[in-house]
């Protein structure tokens, strides 16, 4: 058992979204938010739920010069009988620990963590929407508070957890996307922070979304830093192909981010029968497979879309299409299996789910 996480009640709530709102994503902040610091001797400590509220800081502190934080994403889903479940959130916080070695922030414990969460959500379940599709997006993270401008580790530390009611991804079904095969710029190297949910891996991928944005597509696919030829990510998703009926995906290498989603789906893929590979593609064969048509669908994995099909690959001067464009039914038979786990409309047979 945890010591009691003491409550700050907010004397001004807000007026909670209508049932038909739309929702949009990571707009709208529910009434509370978890903090707890890290003071250098003392370890983690003061956990708390507060009102939510901007967040006082030194200017001088140290996220703001050098970048040193980690974040995660995950959701709380509105299940049939109205209570609130979660999908796998110890994995959320075990990837917390990877990324903060990585960043050299001090491990958090991963069952307090998940404990704190559900208060927190407990106190906030009248924000999780109800409509079909949405969900409570939950962010957790963590920043380096140290007013300090030299550079090394940070001493002190702030763990937030914030809370947004987002509308359903896919308003108007689920609709393959156009993909962008980024050859200039990278998202991560081997030894970089790839497999670390940091920051600086979004503003450094920010650039190549604005230009493939520019030029008509969603999202990019990131080759490697090296060599600028193996199959990385696409956006801030994981990648799959369906090639000749097998579900592949690059392996984890260091500079790919392990989502979970990615997990599920391989785990799932496992249970239903299909033969899966963990290994490097490179864009060339990838190519070469589509233009023989044994790519039957591409699709990107992450908790926000949970599947994202792809319709269209553009590469250099070249483009393919999978499937015509539509989904592909593996694609779909994903889609259904997890959402229908998540939102307790399915059994869920691999206990993915958590109620709070
Ligand atoms: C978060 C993230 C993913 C997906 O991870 P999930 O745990 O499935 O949500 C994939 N790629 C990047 C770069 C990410 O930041």
């Amino acid at each position: 058992m945890y010591p009691t996480i003491p409550i700050t009640r907010n004397p001004n709530p807000s007026a909670k979204p209508a049932a038909d709102a739309a929702l949009g994503f990571g707009q709208i902040f529910t009434d509370h938010m978890f903090l707890m610091d890290y003071t250098d001797g003392e370890g983690w400590h003061d956990p708390r739920i507060v009102p939510y509220a901007p967040i006082c800081l030194d200017p001088s502190a140290m996220v703001f010069h050098y970048g040193q934080a980690i974040f995660e994403g995950l959701k709380a889903y509105r299940q049939p009988d109205n209570q609130i479940s979660l999908f796998r959130p110890r994995l959320n916080f075990e990837r917390v620990n990877q990324s903060n070695a990585r960043m050299v922030i001090p491990p958090v414990d991963p069952d307090f963590c998940v404990h704190a969460l559900k208060e927190l959500l407990r106190l906030e379940q009248d924000w999780v929407p109800s409509q079909s599709g949405a969900s409570l997006y939950i962010r957790p993270f963590i920043i380096a508070t140290d007013p300090y401008l030299g550079v090394r580790p940070s001493k002190s530390y702030q763990f937030l957890i914030i809370l947004s009611p987002s509308g359903a991804y896919y308003p108007q079904g689920l609709n393959p996307v156009n993909i962008y095969v980024e050859n200039e710029f990278v998202r991560a190297v081997k030894g970089g922070t790839g497999f670390a949910k940091t920051p600086g891996n979004y503003a450094a991928s920010l650039i190549a979304q604005a230009n493939a944005y520019a030029a008509g597509y969603v999202q990019v696919l990131w080759l490697d830093g090296v060599h600028r030829k193996y199959i990385e990510e696409v956006g801030s998703m994981n990648v799959f192909f369906v090639i000749d009926g097998k579900i592949v995906t690059p392996q984890l290498n260091g500079s790919i981010l392990p989502g979970i989603t990615r997990r599920t789906v391989l785990e799932l893929a496992e249970s239903l029968g299909y033969e899966t590979e963990e290994r490097s593609i490179a864009i060339d064969e990838l190519w070469e497979l589509a233009q023989n048509g044994r790519v039957s669908e591409v699709f990107g994995s992450g908790t926000a879309a949970v599947i994202s099909p792809v319709g269209e690959l553009r590469y250099e001067h070249e483009t393919v299409i999978f499937n015509n464009g539509q989904i592909g039914p593996i694609s779909q038979t994903f889609y259904d299996i997890i959402t229908g786990i998540q939102y307790g409309r399915q059994t869920d047979a691999y206990q993915w789910i958590e109620r709070i």
